[in-house]
C-alpha cells in the first residue's frame, strides 16, 4: 500500500487542503507530536513556514513555494485501474489513504512523500504565525496567497478541481466541461464577488445548480480559500518572530475589488461597454489600468471587454497583459490621474471628486469609510 500516493504532489502544492491534516494525521500520529517535535524535518519546516508568511506580507513568494508551481504531475486516479480501490468509500477522500497503484520504484513514493510532508508542516507553522497577526495583516496574507493558489488550480485537471471542491464541502458536478455548483455553495462564496454577473439573478440556475464555467469555478474556489487561510486556528505558540512593525500598511490591491467604490469616470466606461457602446482608446486604457491596480485578475479585465462591439479575445488579452505588466519591460501602468482623464473627456466627478486628483485615491477613501463602519 502507498497512502496518499496519488494526492501527495498536490498536497505540497496545496497544504492548505483538509485532507493534508489527515495525512498528518496518518504520519505523525496528532499535531502535538509535530509541535513539539526536534525532527530535521519539522524543524526546517517551521522555519520555512515563517519565512512563507515572512515573504508574502513583502508582495514575494519565497522560492521553493514558488517552484512548485512546475511540479506538474499527474494526478493518478485518472489512469488507475486497481481493483479493490476504495474509490466508493463513504467519505470520498478517504480512498487515498488506501491508495495501492503500482508504482514500482519506492525512491519515488519517498520523496513525493518527504516534499508533503514537509511542505504541509511548514504551512501549519505558517498558519500559526499567521494566526497571531492583527485582522489586516491577515487579511493581506490571504488575498496574495489565495490569488496565487488561484493561478495554479487553473491549470490543474477537472478530476483535481472536484478534489478540492469536496475538501471545501462544495457540492459540485462537471457536465459537458461546464460546472454546476448547488446553489448555497456558489452563494456562499459569490456573495463576496462585487462583480454583476455573480449575482444569481445573472446566472444560470436549474434545479438548484448554478452553472459556472471552469473559469469561473476556480474563482469561487478562490474566496472560499481566501476565507480558509485568514482563519485564526487555536494553537497559542510563540515563534519568535513579530511581523507587526514592519507590514503595518496596506496595500490597495489587498483590499478586494469593491464595485460599488468606484469613481464615476470608471462606472460610465464600464457601463458603456456593458451597453456595448464603442468606447475610446484612452477610456480602455484607464478602465484596464484601474481595475489591474487594485487587484484584478487580467482574466477577470479581459471578461469586461467582451461585451465591447469589437472584441478580439487575442489581442484584448494581449494588451490587458501589457498594461499588467506581464510583457514588454515588465512594469504595471498606471492609472492615469484625475487631470488627464479630464483632458481626454473621460471624468464624470461627482461631489465626492472634489478632493481627489486620482481615481485610485478616490477608490481608497470609499473603502476606508466602507470598512470603518463595519
Ligand atoms: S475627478 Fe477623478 S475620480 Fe472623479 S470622475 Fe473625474 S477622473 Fe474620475
Amino acid at each position: 500500500m502507498k497512502p496518499y500516493l496519488p494526492i501527495l504532489p498536490f498536497l505540497a502544492k496545496y497544504p492548505f487542503l483538509k485532507l493534508a491534516g489527515k495525512f498528518l494525521e496518518f504520519e505523525y500520529g496528532n499535531l502535538d507530536s509535530i509541535l513539539k517535535s526536534n525532527d530535521d524535518l519539522v524543524l526546517s519546516a517551521k522555519e520555512l513556514g515563517i519565512k512563507i508568511v515572512k515573504s508574502v506580507l513583502e508582495g514575494k513568494i519565497c522560492p521553493e513555494i514558488e517552484a512548485l508551481k512546475d511540479l506538474n504531475e499527474p494526478f493518478l486516479c485518472e489512469e488507475c485501474g486497481v481493483k479493490g480501490c476504495r474509490y466508493k468509500a463513504e467519505d470520498e477522500l478517504d480512498r487515498f489513504r488506501f491508495c495501492d497503484y503500482p508504482l514500482h520504484q519506492s525512491e519515488i513514493y519517498y520523496k513525493k512523500l518527504k516534499l508533503a510532508k514537509r511542505i504541509v508542516v511548514a504551512y501549519i507553522f505558517s498558519k500559526i504565525a499567521v494566526s497571531n497577526l492583527n485582522e489586516a495583516l491577515r487579511h493581506k496574507f490571504a488575498v496574495r496567497e489565495a490569488r496565487r493558489y488561484r493561478e495554479m488550480l487553473e491549470k490543474e485537471s477537472v478530476s483535481f478541481l472536484r478534489v478540492v471542491a469536496r475538501d471545501f464541502g462544495i457540492r459540485a458536478k462537471v457536465v459537458d466541461g461546464s460546472f454546476k455548483v448547488d446553489v448555497v455553495d456558489y452563494l456562499k462564496g459569490a456573495v463576496k464577488i462585487k462583480a454583476e454577473e455573480w449575482k444569481l439573478v445573472n446566472r444560470r440556475l436549474e434545479d438548484g445548480f448554478v452553472f459556472l464555467s471552469r473559469r469561473e469555478f476556480v474563482r469561487l474556489l478562490e474566496e472560499y480559500l481566501r476565507e480558509r487561510l485568514g482563519e485564526r486556528i487555536g494553537i497559542k505558540m510563540d515563534l519568535g518572530v513579530r511581523f507587526e512593525a514592519k507590514f503595518e500598511e496596506i496595500d490597495v490591491k489587498d483590499l478586494g475589488i469593491k464595485a460599488e467604490c468606484y469613481p464615476p469616470c470608471m462606472k460610465k466606461i464600464l457601463s458603456d461597454l456593458r451597453n456595448g457602446l464603442n468606447v475610446p482608446h484612452s477610456a480602455r486604457f484607464a478602465i484596464a489600468s484601474f481595475l489591474l491596480n487594485i487587484g484584478m485578475s487580467v482574466e477577470d479585465v479581459v471578461e469586461i471587454f467582451r461585451t465591447a462591439p469589437d472584441f478580439d479575445e487575442e489581442k484584448t488579452r494581449y494588451q490587458v497583459e501589457h498594461i499588467a505588466g506581464q510583457r514588454g519591460k515588465g512594469q504595471e501602468y498606471i492609472c492615469p490621474s484625475c487631470e488627464t482623464m479630464k483632458s481626454y473627456g473621460n471624468c464624470y466627478a461627482d461631489d465626492k471628486c472634489s478632493k481627489i486628483n486620482h481615481p485610485i485615491q478616490y477608490y481608497l477613501r470609499c473603502v476606508k469609510r466602507k470598512n470603518s463602519k463595519t
